[in-house]
């Protein structure tokens, strides 16, 4: 198989999951946690995704534990209370975006919520405004309810007894999904009327996978967790098929040019510190903000809204 062309050994195999096209392209042979595993690409809609998929049975067994086999990306150990402070500086640096996206919102749902970032980022800012998170790794669900009270988290879409949200969001979460379709018509049912939903999944179109085409970056940032890498025109799609409407994108950088500057001088993974020294806040932010023009970011959000609460009545 070649790398970047469309190849028939796919056709009558395998379909795009999201627009059934077999026009496919394996983009990628091997990915950072197994040899084994393709990364196929849909000519059509753009959708990056796995070939194959981790079996269920793979699947529980790589969640056991998740958050500690995750710290041996980290370059530095972190406690639950370091992951939180640096997911909320993320929040706070796109703060324009996430007031925008909460504001108006009287109940929130959380799916997935880690370390609880988010969270402290709506306590900070609309305290009267009910979050409720959901979240399947027993270490993190133990440190949210130390940080944010008892009934703050619950845990499955089940215990809401149906109580529906005004917003519901998924920050890194929809990737790992099997089953897109799935996933979004059960969220359509935690919506109040008038809701929306919020993923951030990781982009596409990163600037260290496309713009620099380093492949020790992609062959570090492919991994059997995150089975898709979506696209606008995916998101289009999916939206369609299960009765939502995209109301927006929105993209964000986390990792900022120290980080790039980094990976391009060492092409791996590293504590950047070295680099984040002699850069003043306004280059990085300025940066940030030639990613962000230029589509280029390491992840983006998609702002959807069920069809049935924008038509008229
Ligand atoms: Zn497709």
């Amino acid at each position: 198989m070649t790398p970047g062309q469309p190849n028939d050994d796919f056709a009558g195999i395998e379909a795009c999951p999201v627009c059934a096209a077999h026009t496919l392209a394996l983009f990628m042979s091997g990915i950072f946690d197994s040899e084994t595993t393709h990364v196929m690409e849909c000519m059509k809609c753009g959708l990056q995704f796995l070939s194959p998929l981790m079996s269920e049975q793979e699947e529980e067994a790589y969640y056991e534990g998740y958050y500690r086999k995750q710290a041996s990306r980290h370059f530095k150990a972190m406690n639950l209370a370091d992951l939180q402070e640096r997911s909320l500086r993320h929040y706070e640096q796109y703060r324009s975006n996430y007031l925008e996206l909460v504001s108006g919102a009287k109940t929130i749902l959380e799916i997935g919520s880690g370390s609880g970032g988010f969270l402290r980022f709506v306590r900070n800012h609309f305290p009267e405004t009910k979050i409720t998170a959901i979240e399947r790794c027993e270490e993190n669900v133990a440190f949210l309810r130390a940080c944010f009270g008892e009934d703050s988290v619950v845990a499955g879409v089940d215990e809401l007894r149906g109580q529906k949200a005004d917003l519901v969001v998924a920050f890194g979460v929809f990737e790992h999904v099997r089953d897109s379709r799935g996933f979004l018509a059960a969220m359509r049912g935690c919506l109040a009327p008038g809701g929306k939903l919020a993923l951030n999944v990781p982009n596409k179109n990163n600037a260290l996978v496309y713009a620099y085409a380093l492949n020790e970056f992609k062959a570090f940032s492919y991994m059997k967790q995150h089975y898709y890498t979506f696209t606008e025109q995916s998101f289009e799609l999916l939206a369609a098929q299960t009765g939502y409407v995209v109301s927006g994108f929105k993209y964000m950088q986390v990792w900022g040019l120290d980080n790039h500057l980094s990976w391009l001088r060492y092409r791996k993974p590293r504590d950047f510190s070295d680099m984040s020294e002699f850069l003043s806040q306004q280059t990085l932010a300025s940066y940030d903000q030639d990613l962000i023009a230029g589509k280029l970011t390491d992840m983006f959000m998609a702002v959807l809204a069920p069809v049935q609460s924008i038509e008229t009545p």
